[in-house]
């Protein structure tokens, strides 16, 4: 099928996107999530309302996906106290709802317990994700910082079957792989078992330096260290979220469409072969 829309049950249908800090936390492509998630849509004949929420805003309409990227240390000590004091009440009855969250470096960490940097600077996060971050030095050599290549989980990858069905990995017999890269200070470990690994590690750090495990899952709430941005070329995952916003929105009453991904293909499968002849 071509990517334009094709007439189908999905007219009329909407889905709401709420862009949390669009303009102090999104770093290295971040934003093409937000472009990646509502081409995927409209694609499909689903409108788009894209609300970005800032600092001081209390009121904003509950969203169906929402996402928020990543940002340097001083661009997290810009949101955080705001994050706690305005939005957690409202985004934790989301998280606690199934509804789908997006969540990129820092704002990943910015949903556990807290962010303790180089320096011994430690703010609190909204404490919605069972996890605590904390930077094991200053120096370049301490740095989560290069391309990644991980491997979706099998339960995981068994749910984005549900979505994203006959993939050029299936064929091959394969578990779905995310290309990205990563730079970051804060290292991140789970602290219960409530919330489970993306991916685990092929190439780069992920997490942190000594797990080899890479994002996270946690209701319908996905973290990843991995910027690029992450969807564009993860065709799979984009889908998945968006599956999972309209299962949750219209149960079985929507039109899923296989998009042709032959583009976004050929992107990731660039960055896999080059990872897997060079590791880097
Ligand atoms: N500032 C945080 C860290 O260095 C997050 C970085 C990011 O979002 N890329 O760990």
């Amino acid at each position: 099928m071509n990517k334009m829309a094709k007439q189908t049950q999905n007219m009329g249908k909407l889905v709401t996107i709420v862009h949390l800090y669009p303009k102090e936390m999104n770093i290295y492509g971040d934003l093409g999530n937000i472009i990646t998630l509502k081409r995927r849509l409209e694609w499909r004949g689903v409108g788009v309302v894209l609300k970005q929420v800032s600092l001081g805003e209390t009121e904003f309409p509950a969203g169906d996906i929402y996402f928020m990227g990543g940002g340097q240390d001083n661009d997290m000590y810009s949101v955080f106290a705001d994050l706690i004091a305005l939005k957690k009440d409202f985004l934790k009855n989301e998280v606690l709802k199934g509804k789908v969250f997006l969540l990129i470096c820092g704002a990943f960490q910015l949903f556990g317990q807290y962010f303790l940097d180089a320096s011994g600077r430690k703010i609190a996060g909204l404490g919605l994700l069972p996890l605590e971050t904390s930077a094991p030095g200053d120096q370049l050599r301490d740095r989560c910082l290069g391309n990644l290549l991980t491997v979706i989980r099998p339960g995981i990858a068994a749910e984005i079957h549900k979505a994203y069905p006959d993939a050029v990995y299936e064929r091959k017999g394969e578990l779905p792989t995310l290309v990205g890269f990563e730079n970051h200070s804060g290292q991140t470990y789970f602290l219960d078992e409530s919330i489970v690994p993306l991916a685990t590690v092929k190439f780069g750090k992920g997490n942190n330096a000594k797990q080899k495990i890479e994002g996270a899952k946690y209701l319908n709430v996905f973290g990843s260290y991995s910027h690029g941005s992450l969807l564009p070329k993860n065709p799979h995952l984009a889908d998945y979220l968006i599956w999972l916003a309209l299962k949750n929105k219209y149960g079985t009453g929507f039109d899923w469409l296989q998009l042709d991904d032959e583009i976004e293909w050929r992107a990731h499968l660039v960055m896999q072969k080059r990872l897997e002849k060079n590791g880097k």
